[in-house]
């Protein structure tokens, strides 16, 4: 089943939603990165809130998610033209821990909670809009919820999860958002939190094959969805960009890059796809670097 999301709108409960399906790219990034679970499962559910995220910019303003943490998974980052298309990655793909009494895997403890979220949107201003929060739990979900609410003052729900199998791969993979618009009534909102008490992991449905709109259903029987978008793990990175990425790195580092190492090697930090450079085609750049 290809990874998609939805947008709609539930007039009777004064509340926006979104909700996807991420199996697909989850594990196109497990695979690029070499993810272990507890990392596929942290980075999975920030690449599903950003695509949400990305989902409501109205311009497909670009933008990117950075969390961290303090916790042995380093920095991750997500970044998204909100078409759809997201790339990210995490500092230390191999982490895992899980929680002793349930099993679960343990995202809090990778990710840890002494850092902050910060999302940042290029809107076409002059300055990008930035907002930073400290994180609540590590556990992704709730600090996406703190960041709508304190951030852009929306108060919100946010839910997602990643089932991992036993050989590591990715099974299931989503997540759904809920966003009370200034009318919502004390009534809406218990309607809402006597919805999330028991209700089923969200991984858990998508593993049972549930579609973004059947989630969505199960909570408001009368959502109306606007909106679908397929979804993906895709990298825009190629050689040219790196060979403007090597300019950066100065002249006596490529020099060293010629005559001591005959070439180089570098990776794309979000796809981790290697580009090779020979000696001629640094001793060119080098050529260029010098005549401007
Ligand atoms: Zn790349």
């Amino acid at each position: 089943m290809k990874d998609y999301l939805v947008r709609g709108i539930v007039n009777s409960k004064n509340c926006r939603v979104m909700c996807c399906t991420t199996t697909q790219l989850v594990e196109v990034a497990r695979q690029k990165h070499g993810l272990w679970p507890t990392a596929s499962a942290a980075l999975g559910r920030m690449m599903s809130v950003t695509l949400m995220m990305g989902a409501m910019n109205k311009n497909k303003e670009k933008m990117t998610v950075t969390i961290n943490g303090g916790g042995p998974i380093g920095t991750m980052l997500a970044t998204t033209n909100s078409d759809g298309k997201i790339k990210a990655f995490v500092a230390n793909p191999e982490v895992h821990y899980t929680y002793n009494d349930t099993g679960k895997l343990a995202v809090g403890v990778a990710v840890g909670k002494e850092g902050s979220l910060q999302v940042i949107k290029d809107m076409g201003l002059k300055e990008p809009f930035v907002g930073t929060v400290p994180l609540q739990s590590g556990e992704i979900g709730d600090d996406f919820s703190y960041y709508f609410m304190v951030s852009e003052q929306i108060p919100s729900v946010v839910s997602v999860g990643v089932l991992v199998n036993d050989t590591n791969e990715i099974l299931a993979s989503g997540g759904f958002i809920i966003q009370l618009l200034p009318e919502a009534t004390e009534e809406d909102i218990q309607y809402i939190e006597e919805k999330m008490r028991n209700f089923p992991p969200v991984s858990s449905l998508v593993n049972e094959g549930k579609t973004p709109e059947e989630i969505l259903q199960m909570i408001f029987d009368d959502v109306e969805i606007l909106e679908s978008q397929d979804l993906f793990f895709e990298c825009d990175c190629s050689k040219e960009k790196m060979r403007s990425t090597l300019i950066t790195v100065g002249k006596d580092e490529i020099e060293s890059m010629i005559h001591e190492d005959h070439g180089c090697e570098i990776k794309c930090q979000f796809c981790n796809e290697a580009y090779h450079f020979n000696e001629t085609e640094l001793q060119e750049l080098l050529d260029e670097m010098n005549e401007s």
